[in-house]
């Protein structure tokens, strides 16, 4: 899985991981469908089941269409080694087994991805884990909590659904004194902006369902990191049985040849989306971490190339509101999911927060009204029209 470092991650993205030379001289990466791997010769099984060989025994433990997938990761996040999973989730939970035992400490953030946070509230204290999830914009806290004994660190950045931007290095600084592994969920940011393993995390995780995959037809997840954890992790898929199955790692595979171009445009309507909204007289508040008045702008700018394809705006008028201006969208998808080429819109409610009570969600700060973009590749002109007209629409039923 090696990556030169001096090539931009547009290239990577189309070559990365498939420099080999396919049977029938395909130039695509073939889908492998096949469950197990034959031998003639019992000594050469033997070494290859034993790993003193390379080869392939049986697609729960390696599949060669799915480690394609995995060094294509790795040389978008300049990762040593990967692992890959069925889903996000199955890579998040997987990777937190691998790690955790009775008796550990985590440190985490009250924002993360809804599933994350279900693992840590209502999973791993069943197993005797220790979980503190802090403040997400109060470094001061998470620190201190690390300061008390941490054996792994989990961070988020930018945060579902409302876009907060954690300082990695300074994190990461503060649990290297503490000898914690640190992991981060990069599905946000996605490889093109943001290498949390350059800024000194351990081990960077990707819900590829989303952003790498980027058609919204695939699901899969993605573990990368130093080989001396992913042997660890890799051993844990064996075992727990979450593995990829090679058609979706063929669909993903395909969608990362263009994350560079999707990600590019998505996020250049993003912002122009972001600045529009802040002007509609009914929108509250606009999440973005492009916008100079987002709180942590100064950080995303020091950790991040660019600032993502998702932007969250707060209606004035809560769920009603919401319930009204959805169905006026004519290019958009009203569903629970982000990352694909056409624009979807979701409220907090139905989507990242769905798992949530309203008490809850008040408690975390996510009012009813909140509605995230996962911002498309349609043109930029488009879709500000589209959103243009909603409000219209909706300003002129109101009047009556
Ligand atoms: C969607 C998502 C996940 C979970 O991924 P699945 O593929 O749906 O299991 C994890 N983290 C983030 C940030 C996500 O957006």
């Amino acid at each position: 899985m090696a990556y030169n470092n001096s090539i931009g991650i547009g290239t990577q993205a189309v070559w990365g991981g498939e420099e080999t030379e396919h049977p029938y001289r395909a130039t695509q990466t073939p889908i492998v469908a096949s469950a197990a791997y034959g031998y003639q010769d019992i000594d050469h099984w033997y070494e290859v089941a034993l790993g003193k060989a390379p080869g392939f025994i049986y697609s729960r433990m390696s599949n060669p269409t799915v480690e394609t997938l995995e060094a294509k990761i790795c040389a978008l996040e300049k990762a040593e080694s990967a692992v890959a999973f069925s889903t996000g989730m199955a890579a998040i939970s997987s990777a937190l087994y691998t790690f955790l035992k009775n008796g550990s400490r985590v440190v985490s953030t009250k924002d993360s991805y809804g599933g994350t946070n279900k693992v840590f509230e209502e999973f791993l204290p069943r197993m005797g884990v220790d979980v503190v999830l802090c403040e997400t914009h109060s470094h001061e806290q998470i620190e201190a909590e690390i300061a008390k004994g941490c054996d792994l660190l989990y961070l988020e950045t930018p945060t579902n659904p409302t876009l907060k931007i954690i300082d990695i290095k300074r994190l990461v600084n503060a649990a290297k004194k503490v000898g914690a592994i640190v992991m981060a969920d990069n599905t946000f940011a996605t490889p093109l902006n943001q290498n949390p393993l350059a800024l000194g995390v351990d081990i960077v995780i990707h819900s590829a369902t989303k952003f790498l995959s980027g058609h919204a037809d695939a699901m899969g997840g993605l573990v990368c990191g130093a080989e001396s954890l992913m042997e660890k992790v890799r051993h844990y898929r064996e075992i727990n049985g979450a593995a990829l199955d090679p058609f979706s790692a063929y669909l993903i595979i395909r969608g990362i040849k263009t994350l560079a171009l999707r990600v590019r445009q998505q996020q250049q309507s993003a912002q122009a989306i972001a600045e529009y909204l802040q002007t509609e007289p009914l929108v509250e508040k606009v999440n973005y971490p492009g916008l100079v008045t987002h709180k942590n702008h100064h950080i995303a700018i020091e950790q991040m190339r660019g600032f993502g394809a998702i932007v969250s705006f707060v209606l004035t008028g809560g769920m009603d509101m919401v319930t009204r201006l959805l169905p006026q969208l004519h290019h958009a998808h009203c569903a629970g999911n982000l990352g694909a080429v056409e624009t979807i819109y979701g409220p907090a409610r139905t989507t990242s927060h769905v798992e949530n009570t309203l008490a809850e969600r008040q408690a975390l700060g996510i009012s009813e009204g909140l509605v995230r973009i996962s911002v498309g590749i349609e043109d930029t002109e488009d879709l500000i029209f589209d959103l243009k007209q909603a409000f219209e629409k909706v300003r002129n039923t109101s009047c009556r």
